[in-house]
C-alpha cells in the first residue's frame, strides 16, 4: 500500500469528490488521466480506483493508524485539480486541517471567456460580477491553503481582451494572486500572448513560464 509519493487526480463527480490514483508513467507531467476529456475511460481506470479506495478502506479499519496516516496522505501527495469548482467550494470539500495539509498542488484553470476583472468596479451586469467572485475566490482559497509548498498553476485563457488588457485591469486581475506567498515554489504558466512576461505581471510572487497559446489546449500536459 502507497501512501506517500503519489498523484492523485481530484474531481467532483455528481456532486461527490473523488480521488483518483494517477496511472501515466509520468505522473509529474499528468494533468488528467482518464478524467475530464475522457470520462469514458473512467470505467477502465476502476481498478486503479479500486485500488485506491482499498488504500483507504485499510485506513479506516483502524482509528490510530488512519489518524497517523492520513496527515501522511495529504501531506506526502501530489494533488492535481483541473475543476474550478474543487478549488472555490474547498472549504465545503475538506475539512480544515485536511486543507493545511496539502503540500503539493498542481491545478490545470481553463478560464473561458473575457478577463474576470475590470478597472471599473460599478459592474452592474451580474455575470461579470460572478466572474468576479469566482476568480477571487479561487486564488484566495489557495492563498488559505497553510501548508502548501509547492504550487504549479496552469492558467488557459484565450481571447482578444486578454492579450489586449490595459495596465491598470491587469494590475485588477492579477491582484487576488499576489496573496499566494507561503509556497516556496509557485509556477504560473499562462499564454504568450497575454503579455505575462512584463509588469504588473512581473509583480507577482511566482516564476512565470509562457508557452505558446495554440498549444495550450492541444497538448495536455500544459
Ligand atoms: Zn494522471
Amino acid at each position: 500500500m502507497s501512501i506517500g509519493n503519489t498523484t492523485f487526480h481530484i474531481q467532483l463527480q455528481e456532486g461527490r469528490l473523488r480521488g483518483v490514483m494517477c496511472t501515466s508513467l509520468t505522473p509529474h507531467l499528468c494533468n488528467g488521466c482518464g478524467i475530464g476529456r475522457a470520462c469514458r475511460v473512467q470505467d477502465t481506470l476502476s481498478p486503479v480506483t479500486t485500488k485506491t479506495y482499498n488504500a483507504l478502506a485499510v485506513l479506516q479499519t483502524c482509528h490510530v493508524i488512519y489518524f497517523e496516516t492520513i496527515a501522511i496522505l495529504y501531506s506526502q501527495n501530489t494533488f492535481v485539480v483541473w475543476q474550478s469548482d474543487c478549488i472555490e467550494f474547498m472549504p465545503r470539500l475538506f475539512l480544515p486541517q485536511r486543507i493545511d495539509s496539502i503540500r503539493l498542488l498542481r491545478f490545470t484553470w481553463t478560464y473561458l471567456g473575457d478577463p474576470p476583472l475590470q478597472a471599473d468596479h460599478n459592474i452592474k451586469d451580474r455575470r461579470v460580477r460572478f466572474r468576479n467572485t469566482l476568480w477571487t475566490m479561487v486564488w484566495r482559497n489557495i492563498s488559505r491553503m497553510a501548508g502548501l509548498q509547492d504550487l504549479r498553476v496552469t492558467l488557459r485563457v484565450s481571447g482578444i481582451h486578454w492579450s489586449s488588457l490595459p495596465p491598470e485591469n491587469a494590475a485588477a486581475t492579477i491582484e487576488p494572486i499576489k496573496n499566494i506567498t507561503g509556497p516556496k515554489i509557485f509556477q504560473l504558466i499562462v499564454p504568450d500572448d497575454i503579455g505575462a512576461e512584463k509588469a504588473p505581471w512581473t509583480k507577482l510572487p511566482c516564476v512565470i513560464k509562457t508557452v505558446p497559446s495554440a498549444t495550450q489546449y492541444s497538448n495536455p500536459q500544459l
